[in-house]
């Protein structure tokens, strides 16, 4: 049996990491975690039996406790909570598949556990990789991605070891809003922006690919993932989905990992890595597709990837700036208290006016994520 445990069980990575439990049968799930979904982690208990459960939200795991007395499995609450389910002594693996920086600290306690890591939260290491990488490598641990692109590369890589890279292609959807200009970015709402072509994801990410905000955090995450230079990864746009991404090596042959849009691969791959297993669903019908296609992104327009490529460049604490002004700008568009374009706005104005830092201790990470913060109910909540 393997054993995993789930940080953030109730999303939309979370559930099909359990769809792939359910389908494999060889898969323990010793803990998990959640934000405050009550209803779907009961359900989750019932049918999984974890020994562990934490819900972030105390009075919600107070009711979680009441309503599930009858199964003692112990149910804690708070970052302590998250820290005990990322370290729990039976897991093997750990799935980070909650949203944002508050993955920092599960994940590191995690990794000096000696647990592997199937991460999906991305966020991490594009606040924390000089961290986490050289932390995962000391003590043996592998970061097993999950993201589809992420996942595409590392299977493209295989086999490869000896041999160099010379670029990364990094393919994109384009999101929603594809082949619009700013302009007519003016009137976007939550609703129109909820809307992705190809992929059904949780609500921050969806937003955060109709913004190219998600491709930056990628260029990024991809730089943490395979220690390539910047200028060695390359955004394609190609909105089909078909090709999760590709590697071209010296000799010019490029190597891609396609399929259909489905994140059960890339969740099973990390789970089993090497062995690929049998798998569920549509297979990529290359004559229904008929053909693929190939645009270069538009950064005058979607301002969130070239933010991204400036802040990786000035490294520091700048890509925690840039991923927390996201973060907290996303939240506020979400519950509509601000406009669309204002989320960009938000990020170039606090990569402006936060301190710079170099090579940023977790401390100095979580202290820019508050001043990121502060700053901006200061400022733009006013
Ligand atoms: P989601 O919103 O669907 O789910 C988030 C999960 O985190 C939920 O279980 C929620 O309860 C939990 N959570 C939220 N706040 C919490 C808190 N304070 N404490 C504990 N748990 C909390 O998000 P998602 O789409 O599954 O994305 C998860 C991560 O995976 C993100 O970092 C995202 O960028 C990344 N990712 C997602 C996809 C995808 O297809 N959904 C693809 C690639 C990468
Ligand atoms: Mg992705």
């Amino acid at each position: 049996m393997k054993k995993i445990a789930v940080l953030g069980s109730t999303g939309s990575i979370g559930t099909q990491t359990l769809e792939i439990v359910r389908e494999q049968k060889d898969i323990e799930v010793v803990a998990i975690a959640a934000g405050s979904n009550i209803n779907m982690l009961e359900t989750q208990m019932r049918e999984f039996s974890p020994k562990l459960v934490c819900v972030y939200d105390e009075e919600r795991a107070k009711e979680l406790r009441i309503r599930t007395a009858d199964l003692q499995v112990k149910i804690v609450s708070g970052m302590e909570g998250l820290l005990a389910v990322a370290t729990h002594p039976d897991s093997e693996i750990l799935v980070t598949a909650i949203v944002g920086m508050l993955g920092i600290r599960p994940t590191i306690a995690a990794i000096r556990e000696g647990k592997k890591i199937a991460l999906a939260n991305k966020e991490t290491l594009v606040t924390a990789g000089h961290l986490i990488m050289p932390m995962a490598k000391e003590c043996g641990v592998p970061i097993l991605p999950v993201d589809s692109e992420h996942s595409a590369i590392f299977q493209s890589l295989q086999g490869n070891e000896e041999n160099k890279v010379s670029k990364i292609l990094l393919t994109a959807s384009g999101g929603p809003f594809r082949g619009k200009k700013r302009a007519e970015l003016e009137q976007i709402q939550v609703e129109d922006a909820l809307k992705h072509p190809n992929w059904s994801m949780g609500r921050k990410i969806t937003i955060d690919s109709s913004t190219l905000v998600n491709k930056g955090l990628e260029v990024m995450e991809a730089k943490w993932l395979f220690g390539v230079e910047l200028e060695q990864i390359q955004v394609v746009v190609h909105p089909q989905s078909v090709i999760h991404s590709a590697v071209e090596y010296e000799d010019g042959a490029v190597i891609a990992q396609l399929g259909t849009p489905d994140m059960r691969l890339p969740i099973q791959y990390a789970l089993y890595y090497p062995k690929r297993l049998p798998m569920s669903g549509k297979r990529l019908d290359l004559f229904s597709l008929g053909s693929m296609t190939f645009e270069q992104p538009d950064i005058e327009t979607f301002r969130g990837l070239k933010l991204a490529y400036d802040a990786m460049k000035q490294g520091g604490n700048v890509p925690t700036i840039y991923n927390a002004a996201n973060e907290k700008a996303v939240a506020l568009f979400l519950n509509k208290k601000i406009s669309y374009l204002k989320i960009t706005e938000i990020i170039e104005e606090c990569m402006q006016r936060i301190t710079y830092k170099e090579n940023p201790s977790l401390e100095e990470i979580l202290e820019t994520e508050a001043l990121v913060y502060e700053h901006i109910e200061r400022f733009v909540c006013k």
